[in-house]
């Protein structure tokens, strides 16, 4: 009740002309001196960020009585913006600039011009090494992480100074590694020369590893520490390894006290990493910590729906609505049933509709009955199935259609487990995260190609699940 009051009296505050451009704004929270306000679409977004912030920003600090910062997120469910200002010319505001108390129209952007496209970039998007399909753009919003949103929002806009750390944690699937890579991005628009860096926490461990085997401290300082923006995926993978805690802790000093930003994901909050020394728990816990949890049914909807949209897939609302009844507790597997839906559609050249997607889902435990899958179990049945040795599939020989066994295995360890690329890489004889990523795509797409690949993956898959639960 206070925010839609105050935001209601920072409004009254606001010129008739800037006043167009909250109206489509709804107030959601204010917490840690930030104000989260949700508008419909991408272009509300775009015109309140870009026409009135400082202003708005200005007088909410005042009605709230602390300096307050907005994060503007989108909402498609919130309730229809008034349509005054979506459908004014874009020549309306610039009219206003004759109108003598119209403060804002001397608008400077506070943290420098909005995002560019991905495409046009600086070299540093290339060693800041983020998919460039993790973008906000692509980010759904619901309350189950709309909160993590804004805070990822808030620091990608201002790096160092929002929160410092920022952690996101929560199970796999929700999101995490999503926002991250949203976040380098977000900076790179923002903020072209500025240097990110990407890492999964497995992937630090073995640089600190080599350099230390190799005597090359100086290199590994050099990667971590002359950054503006460092991203760490999976700290929880810091547990227990004293010497790649000992370097991180150097790292996080050293980017903290130039207030350079470091942003980490965890499977569970910092407090329960049980093997942590204390003095990094302690500095984890110096800025925000955020939490993503499974979407709600409506959430889970409009993910599907972008994710069609994306990838240019026709799918009937009654469909996506099954699935998204279907799986309750992982987006990556919620995308998963909906490639499987459609490539055994394109496969069988028949429309997606509801008889085919209950076909292809029939197998699919809802609600959380999931078995525990391991890569020993995944390694073994794939083995059994393609009559190749677990040597040979870990091995090195070529020979196609070994290769091909050996690819479906990592596919399906990204499929059914939650391990990481490097570490299915790891348990399939020392591979390098790059070749199971090449994997993972390659297997994806034959399956929308080859009948007999979606059938093996499909059976293979059915195999694994059904042992599992019998142990
Ligand atoms: P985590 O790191 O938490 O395990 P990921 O970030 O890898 O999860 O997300 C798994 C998949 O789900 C990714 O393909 C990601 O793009 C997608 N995803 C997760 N959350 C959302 C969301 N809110 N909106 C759209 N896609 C999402
Ligand atoms: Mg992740």
């Amino acid at each position: 009740a206070d925010l839609s009051a105050a935001w209601q009296a920072a409004v009254d505050r606001l010129s008739p002309g800037a006043r167009v451009w909250v109206f489509p704004a709804v107030p959601l929270s204010f917490h840690n001196d930030i104000v989260i306000a949700a508008v419909q679409n991408d272009l509300a977004r775009a015109q309140l960020e870009s026409r009135v912030r400082p202003v708005l920003e200005q007088a909410l600090s005042r009605e709230l009585g602390t300096e307050v910062r907005l994060v503007v997120t989108i909402d498609a469910s919130i309730s229809p913006p008034e349509p005054l200002a979506l459908e004014d010319p874009p020549g309306r505001y610039s009219a206003l600039d004759d109108d003598e108390d119209d403060d804002e129209d001397h608008f400077v952007p506070q943290w420098g011009p909005a995002p560019t496209p991905v495409t046009g970039r600086p070299a540093n998007i290339a060693e800041a090494r983020l998919n460039p399909r993790y973008l906000f753009e692509n980010f759904v919003t619901g309350s189950s992480n709309r909160f993590a949103h804004a805070a990822a929002v808030a620091t990608a806009e201002a790096p160092g100074k929002a929160y410092n750390p920022l952690v996101i944690y929560g199970d796999s699937g929700l999101g995490k590694t999503h926002l991250l890579h949203a976040i380098g991005h977000y900076v790179l628009g923002l903020y072209p020369s500025s240097r990110v860096r990407y890492v999964n926490t497995e992937e630090f461990t073995n640089d600190v590893i080599n350099a230390i085997g190799e005597r090359r401290t100086g290199e590994l300082k050099r990667k971590y520490r002359e950054i503006d923006v460092l991203l760490v995926d999976d700290i929880q993978f810091i547990e227990g390894k004293e010497a790649t805690q000992e370097e991180f802790f150097h790292t996080f000093n050293a980017l903290h006290n130039e207030n350079k930003q470091i942003v980490m994901t965890s499977d569970r909050p910092p407090k329960n990493l049980k093997t942590l020394e204390e003095r990094l728990r302690n500095r984890f816990e110096w800025g925000l910590t955020t939490d993503v949890t499974p979407p709600e049914l409506e959430t889970r909807i409009a993910i599907l729906r972008k994710k069609a949209a994306n990838d240019g897939l026709t799918v009937p609302a009654d469909v996506l609505e099954f699935i998204a009844s279907k799986v309750q507790t992982n987006i990556r597997e919620l995308e998963g049933a909906l490639i499987r839906v459609t490539a055994f559609a394109n496969l069988n050249k028949t429309p997606v509709d509801m008889n085919l997607s209950q076909i292809v889902l029939k197998d699919l435990v809802s609600a959380g009955g999931d078995p525990e899958v391991t890569s020993a179990l995944i390694i073994a049945q794939t083995s059994a199935y393609s009559e190749f040795s677990i040597e040979e599939i870990c091995g090195t020989n070529r020979q196609r259609d070994l290769v091909l066994a050996r690819q479906i295995g990592m596919y399906l360890c990204r499929e059914l487990t939650e391990m990481s690329l490097p570490k299915i890489g790891q348990e399939f004889g020392g591979r390098d995260h790059t070749t199971v990523m090449h994997a993972v795509r390659k297997i994806g797409a034959l399956m929308t190609e080859k009948h007999a690949v979606f059938n093996q993956v499909t059976e293979l898959t059915n195999r694994i699940k059904q042992q599992a639960r019998q142990s």
